[in-house]
């Protein structure tokens, strides 16, 4: 299905997909070629401001599942985003992409505090900013960050890159005849806890109104072939249920 043409998106990525083929941490061979995707986005003429999750590197669920308490694991799991941010960073840098980092948990030696404005005039300049640190609390996760920065920044939509091609009504990896959605409604995702982002970040994109595109950022040139609307996708909007 073809896309509306957007001006401005934020690009959600999970930490996961910075792992490549590893199984753990950050491949930069890989990043380098996701930085190449984004690149090429951005020469579409598109403004992106670009979430990176913190999977690959430690979640704070995880953490706490282990014992620890869940608030400090939480504070762990958002640096893991900033070390994500400051790699992309350096990958986009690298290929002439200008970007700023702006992190909801103040480090200043490192990046900039997330201040809208200041975010806004970087856009303005044609660079890239990538938000670290998610809400900058703990009990959320990426996914509400990039829900929340979409609505701040008035993007167009939310473009959440991720293993999976789009939102199926089962575990595709689990049950053979699972099928995905090319368009579903967001209550529904809400009612039947279909696997798209955390419902606080669900809400939160409805509530704005803004369309949240699941995608495969996995297979070469896909983001793209997405925006370009060619590619394989689910868009959970403000629709009848599919
Ligand atoms: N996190 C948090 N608050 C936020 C964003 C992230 O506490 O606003 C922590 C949380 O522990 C989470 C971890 O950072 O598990 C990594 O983020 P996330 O799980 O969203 O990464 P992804 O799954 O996208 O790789």
């Amino acid at each position: 299905m073809s896309l509306p043409q957007f001006k401005r998106i934020l690009l959600k990525l999970s930490g996961e997909v910075l792992m490549g083929d590893q199984p753990f941490g950050i491949d930069t061979d890989y990043v380098a070629k996701l930085a190449e995707e984004v690149k090429a986005a951005k020469e579409t003429g598109l403004e992106i401001c670009l979430v990176i999750g913190g999977g690959n590197i430690f979640r704070g669920m995880a953490g706490a599942a282990k014992g620890m308490d869940r608030a400090q694991a939480d504070y762990m799991g958002m640096l893991a985003t900033v070390m994500n941010a400051l790699a992309m960073q350096s990958a986009l840098e690298k290929i002439g992409v200008e970007t700023r980092v702006q992190s909801a948990v103040q480090m200043d030696q490192v990046c900039e505090p997330v201040i809208r404005r200041r975010a806004e005039r970087h856009m303005e300049k044609g660079r890239i900013v990538i938000f670290a640190a998610g809400v900058g609390a703990p009990y959320f996760t990426t996914d509400s960050g990039a829900a929340l920065r979409a609505a701040e920044m008035r993007c167009d939509a939310l473009f959440k890159g991720t293993s999976v091609d789009g939102v199926y009504n089962a575990d595709p990896k689990k049950d053979p005849t699972a099928t995905r959605y090319e368009t579903v409604g967001f209550d529904k995702v809400l009612a039947d806890n279909l696997r798209v982002m955390d419902a606080s970040a669900v809400a939160l994109c409805r509530d704005n109104d803004i369309p949240i595109v699941v995608f495969s950022i996995r297979e070469r040139g896909n983001l793209a072939r997405v925006l370009a609307g060619e590619g394989t996708q689910t868009v959970v909007g403000n629709v009848a249920a599919a």
